[in-house]
């Protein structure tokens, strides 16, 4: 079966309501993917869970479904925070799509010393992350912060979080000595593409709720250490850690 059009819907759903759509989203559903009246649709609130809709009516912009049924209760995914240096555009984008599907739960854009990008756009952040969590079947919506500096981050930092920083000078922990027992809350900081300034490390390596971690002996690309990183604490402290569907599945 063709999986269903998923959409993010930016309004309190619950049973037997009638959702008017944006006009964006009217023009996805009827233009886009061309479904008519009648037709069903999953959504979701990043609040309630998700649910099922039927199209009631279609005007060229204007739609309106109802909420028919609950498919899936909300749930979030382990407290696990991604700092990120922004990059460029697309290397950017691809960051964010990677930590929503890989399961962050707040992006941090972070300004270091070497970060290049002025591209600091957090309207751009939200619309990438709403997108991937329709994408991947999350039912909440990862939070994004407006980009702070390193400094300002590590200064206000509550300690209770640990943080692992990614440190290409690779002296850091191995993964697995670094993740093996890292339980969230956590928070893990990813340099730009020029790495972190000698100040930077050297600051970082000073702080008691820091640690550095070696992702392997090669230098990766920023938006590469990112899904390292995230893909190995998953593996090892987090939800994928004896994960198993236990859900009918649809594929
Ligand atoms: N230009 C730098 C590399 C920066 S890589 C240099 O040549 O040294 C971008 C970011 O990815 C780094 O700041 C670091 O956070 C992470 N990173 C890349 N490779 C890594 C590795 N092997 N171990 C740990 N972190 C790494």
């Amino acid at each position: 079966m063709a999986s269903k059009v998923r959409l993010f819907i930016d309004t309190p759903l619950a049973l037997e309501q009638i959702i008017e759509l944006s006009e964006t989203q009217s023009h996805y559903l009827s233009n886009v993917m061309k479904l008519k009246l009648n037709d069903k649709f999953l959504g979701f609130d990043g609040k309630s869970g998700e649910y099922e809709l039927q199209i009631t009516q279609l005007a060229k912009k204007h739609l309106e479904a109802k909420v028919i049924q609950k498919q899936k209760s909300f749930q979030t995914p382990p407290d696990v925070w991604l700092l990120f240096a922004p990059v460029k555009k697309d290397q950017t984008d691809f960051i964010i799509q990677k930590a929503v599907e890989l399961g962050v739960c707040k992006l941090i854009p972070t300004i270091t010393r070497y970060t290049i990008s002025d591209k600091t756009k957090t309207e751009r952040f939200v619309a990438q992350s709403i997108e991937a969590a329709e994408q991947c079947r999350r039912v909440d919506i990862p939070q994004v912060l407006p980009a702070k500096s390193l400094s300002e981050i590590l200064s206000n930092w509550d300690k209770t979080r640990p943080l692992y920083y990614m440190d290409e000078s690779r002296t850091g922990l191995p993964v697995k000595d670094a993740f093996s027992a890292a339980p969230a809350p956590i928070a893990l900081l990813v340099g730009p593409e020029g790495g972190f300034s000698k100040e930077e490390l050297k600051l970082l390596r000073q702080l008691d709720f820091a640690t550095g971690v070696t992702l392997g002996p090669r230098i990766l690309r920023a938006e590469t250490a990112v899904v390292a990183a995230l893909s190995c604490w998953q593996a090892l402290s987090g939800d994928w850690v004896n994960y198993k569907e236990q859900n009918e599945c649809d594929f």
